[in-house]
């Protein structure tokens, strides 16, 4: 696993990056400040910090609890660290995080390129919410790095993408991508919610952004809702003032579940990173099974890649049933360890039919056109012992 700035392995920063010590009372964990503002001692106290800050120079302190939280700002700095950002900002939710993000980098008269299978919500945020503001956007299929570039324009500002991207777990070749950003002076926005930094940190291919949904895998308990954006200090820091507008903070309570999630992120993801392979081969060698997508097994279009920039596949298995809709709904409903839920990256198996949890509303031709099949499922891996998952999946999948 790599070393962090500090020459710190991750599975030792997830522990201890961000946290300053001693805390108060001498306390061994962070302390969750709840408080919507903070105190002057007298006016003059008061004159000096704005005196400072009007210089930026009022370090350790703010005036308001939307400007900063000392709760937040540890975990923030400790996702800095696992991203190897030179900063980071929580946000309330992921889609917080990428609409607060582009919104920094935007104006009226700009335009965006985005793979066609990111994240439904930012697919939508970019080409009807972005559109209102007279920011065009063109869609290009992830995989197709030179319809990419022959997609940028002299007023392409950023290049959105995902990966691994959902469901089909398409890996973006990240030194790629940032060679043609670099050629047209673009910058570059990578969604690694479904790698988390333990297994790709988009930053050290020279990404300009990188978001994650901290309702995944960074909180790991599917108790929460939170995003995160790191990059540079000069980016995070016109985000950070753009966030005191928009206004998309992350609570203390939340920032303080992020933290106790992500000193187990390490041990989490290399569980499910080695279940979720067995379980992609398990299915793979399934006759009831039709196809497999995920990027640890050779058959999946983006292996090499994923091998070469990767240090796990991820903890998410799609895959599609020899079977129509209904049938691969009675597989589902034969299972006893998943869950039906959307969401993903928790302690808990997640299974879910895209065709009748994301994308319900479509018609079935609809569905099929943007490549979602009536006998897709997604399957967010869990702690849960490896045999007993597998054991399960094999008796719904062969009925006796
Ligand atoms: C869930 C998710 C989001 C949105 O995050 P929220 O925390 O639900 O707002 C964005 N991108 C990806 C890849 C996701 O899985």
């Amino acid at each position: 696993m790599k070393n962090s700035s500090k020459g710190l392995r991750l599975a030792t920063e997830v522990v201890h990056a961000g946290e300053v010590r001693p805390y108060p009372h001498h306390a061994l964990t962070l302390p969750i400040l709840e408080t919507a503002t903070y105190t002057f001692e007298n006016t003059s106290d008061l004159r000096q910090f704005m005196e400072a800050r009007m210089w930026g120079l009022a370090e350790g302190r703010v005036e308001y609890g939307r400007y900063g939280n000392p709760t937040v700002s540890a975990v923030e700095a400790k996702l800095s660290a696992l991203e190897s950002g030179q900063a980071a900002v929580l946000f309330s939710s992921g889609m917080a995080a990428v609409t607060t993000a582009l919104l920094s980098l935007l104006y009226a008269g700009d335009h965006i390129v985005i793979t066609d299978d990111s994240y439904r919500r930012t697919r939508q945020f970019c080409l009807t919410l972005l559109k209102r503001w007279r920011i065009e956007c063109t869609v290009v299929p992830a995989g197709d790095l030179e319809q990419l570039e022959g997609a940028i324009r002299s007023n392409t500002k950023v290049i959105v993408s995902e990966s691994p991207t959902n469901p089909y777990l398409r890996v973006m070749d990240l030194k790629r991508l940032v060679a043609i950003a670099e050629r047209h002076k673009v910058k570059t926005l990578i969604d690694s919610t479904f790698a988390t930094p333990i297994n790709q940190r988009p930053l050290e291919f020279g990404i300009d952004l990188v978001v994650d949904s901290a309702t995944k895998y960074l909180g790991g308990h599917n108790d929460l809702l939170a995003g995160v954006v790191a990059g540079s200090e000069s980016l995070m820091a016109m985000i950070r003032q753009n966030l005191w507008v928009l206004g998309a903070v992350c609570d203390p309570q939340t920032a303080y579940l992020i933290q106790r999630g992500l000193k187990t992120l390490s041990l989490r993801v290399a569980q499910q990173n080695e279940s979720a392979q067995k379980v992609a081969e398990f299915l793979e060698a399934e006759p009831s099974v039709e196809r497999v997508w995920y990027p640890g097994l050779r058959s999946h279009p983006d292996h090499v890649v994923a091998r070469q920039q990767m240090e796990g596949y991820g903890g998410v298995v799609s895959f599609e049933l020899d079977g129509d809709l209904e049938a691969t709904s009675r597989f589902i409903d034969a299972l006893q360890i998943p869950l039906i839920a959307s969401s993903l990256g928790g302690v808990e198996t997640l299974i879910e039919q895209p065709a009748l949890m994301s994308y319900y509303e479509l018609s079935s031709e609809e569905r099929e056109e943007i490549g979602i099949k009536d006998n897709l499922v997604r399957l967010s891996i869990g702690i849960e012992s490896t045999d007993d998952l597998i054991a399960d999946l094999a008796q719904a999948l062969r009925p006796s």
